[in-house]
């Protein structure tokens, strides 16, 4: 099977639960595996973490473990029946100060705080925006609403106000139990929902670097767009950030379901022009929960993602909850390698105008720039932490790139980055030798053959971070 270039991050759930399907979902092409911190407790997840990384080792082939807080979700809280059917044109309160269970005329809140966020005439979207309610009036701790669009609302559904404007911080005392949860079995990424602003991200970062202090370990920091407040921060977001999910679920909510398809493509833009990593997320595939096959406008979709430079296209309820989830991948992975092939190589244009002053990314896009000029078979980088990957990385081209570390921590980083196929690999501290080496281990995998021309990149002295500045054109003998 050809390597594919797109990552694919599956979410695991009760359907995905079991050591074979994981590692058949692995050898399938899954290269993230998320654990979502919106269900289950600290043991569940550290126990998934041990069967995520046992299967990627039989499977062969390292992923990456993401950890996605759940966030200050804002919810209603729970009714006797557990739910009540809203009609439109009704009233409906929602109540901070209710002790009682709610029924059909009004129910209490988990989001205390509500009742002084909104204001007559703001609309506020339950359930994913199944629901609409306009707010009439409020009173004391009461929000008084009337229905607009009516469906069912039961125990602990969601609330957003359409244009955004709810302040709950975005790291809940839940949230920072669950980062020193995922920091005790080295979660490589860390997952923020709703954050608002760079500052989410930075006490978000804070948090994970202390917790996981004691590991000598750093995850990476992924920033959900979900808000409308984050879009005008967006740069500054993903400045404090390793990379964005494009978060369409919540997203939609909030900026309504049309204005989503243009942000995804100024995300992704945005993301790869700053030297980060981009997921496409939600809904992807969403129809497979339930059938075998996709629809056309979810292949068209998932094709198109790919077609905008998204790092990676990932799944949730369809492999955490759906009943195909090893064919979900399978297909995802089918449509991502098939849309590749018309992916259109823009490196002239990437550069043009562009001034590279860093020693290490100059000879990173040097490489890029040889290697296509010379119809190289491959690129190779030997990287510490990785980033000579992520810059080569951020550009289209239809080689491949070969990421050699000697550090697993980056080795599992590098599992997001689009085009590159991260390996672990100790090299010798003497150069020559090293790339003596590294053509082993290339040739041994199949990876180049004799007369093959790849180009590699190394920092001299060997094994100090950041210390790029060699480039090597190889013919293999
Ligand atoms: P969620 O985030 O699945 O955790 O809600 C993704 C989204 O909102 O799209
Ligand atoms: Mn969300």
């Amino acid at each position: 099977m050809p390597r594919l270039a797109t990552k694919i991050v599956a979410t695991l759930g009760p359907a995905s639960n079991t050591p074979e399907l994981l590692e058949q979902m692995i050898r399938a092409g899954v290269n993230v595996v998320r654990l979502n911190f919106s269900h289950g407790k600290a043991q569940d997840h550290i126990d998934r973490a041990m069967m995520v990384r046992d299967a990627a080792k039989r499977a062969g082939r390292e992923v990456a473990i993401m950890a996605d807080l759940q966030g200050p979700k804002i919810r209603v809280g729970k009714f006797a029946e557990g739910k009540v059917m809203l009609e439109p044109g009704q009233k409906f309160v929602l109540d901070a100060a209710r002790t009682e269970l709610g029924d059909i005329g009004a129910v209490g809140l988990d989001y205390k705080e509500l009742p002084r966020e909104v204001k007559a005439g703001d609309v506020l979207l339950l359930n994913d925006g199944l629901i609409v309610m306009v707010v009439e009036a409020v009173r004391g701790e009461a929000v008084h609403a009337i229905v607009k669009l009516g469906g069912e609302l039961s125990n602990n559904k969601g609330i957003n106000k359409q244009g955004g404007g709810l302040t709950a911080p975005a790291l809940t005392a839940k949230d920072m139990d669950d980062i020193k949860t995922a920091m005790s079995f080295q979660a490589d990424y860390v997952a923020v929902s709703f954050p608002k602003n760079a500052t989410d991200m930075e006490m978000a970062r804070q948090l994970c670097n202390v917790a996981a202090a004691e590991y000598r370990h750093k995850p990476g920091l992924i920033a959900k767009i979900e808000r409308a407040e984050a879009i005008p921060n967006l740069q500054a977001i993903l400045d404090a950030s390793d990379g964005i999910m494009v978060a369409r679920g919540d997203l939609a909510v909030e900026v309504g379901n049309a204005a989503v398809p243009a942000l995804q493509k100024r995300m992704i833009r945005m993301a790869r022009a700053s030297d980060k990593v981009v997921i496409t997320a939600t809904q992807m595939m969403e129809s497979m929960i339930t059938n075998p096959v996709p629809t056309r406008a979810e292949v068209s979709d998932v094709a198109n993602a790919v077609l905008d430079g998204t790092d990676a296209v990932m799944l949730s309820a369809e492999t955490a909850a759906g009943k195909f989830p090893l064919e979900t991948v399978l297909e995802m992975a089918n449509i991502c390698r098939e849309a590749e092939k018309a992916e259109f190589g823009e490196l002239e244009a990437d550069f043009k105008g562009k001034t590279f002053d860093r020693i290490d990314q100059s000879i990173a896009m040097g490489a890029l720039f040889t290697a296509q000029h010379l119809g190289a078979k491959a690129i190779v980088a030997m990287t510490d932490s990785g980033s000579t990957a992520l810059w080569m990385s951020r550009h289209s081209i239809h080689v491949p790139i070969y990421a050699l570390t000697p550090r697993l921590a980056t080795q599992r980083k590098m599992c997001l980055y689009r085009n590159v196929l991260p390996l672990l690999m100790d090299a010798s501290s003497d150069r020559d030798t090293a790339l003596e080496q590294a053509e082993r281990h290339l040739t041994k995998r199949g990876i180049v053959q004799s007369g093959d021309i790849y180009a590699i990149t190394c920092g001299e002295p060997m094994g100090a971070p950041g210390g790029t500045n060699m480039l090597k054109i190889c013919q293999v003998g």
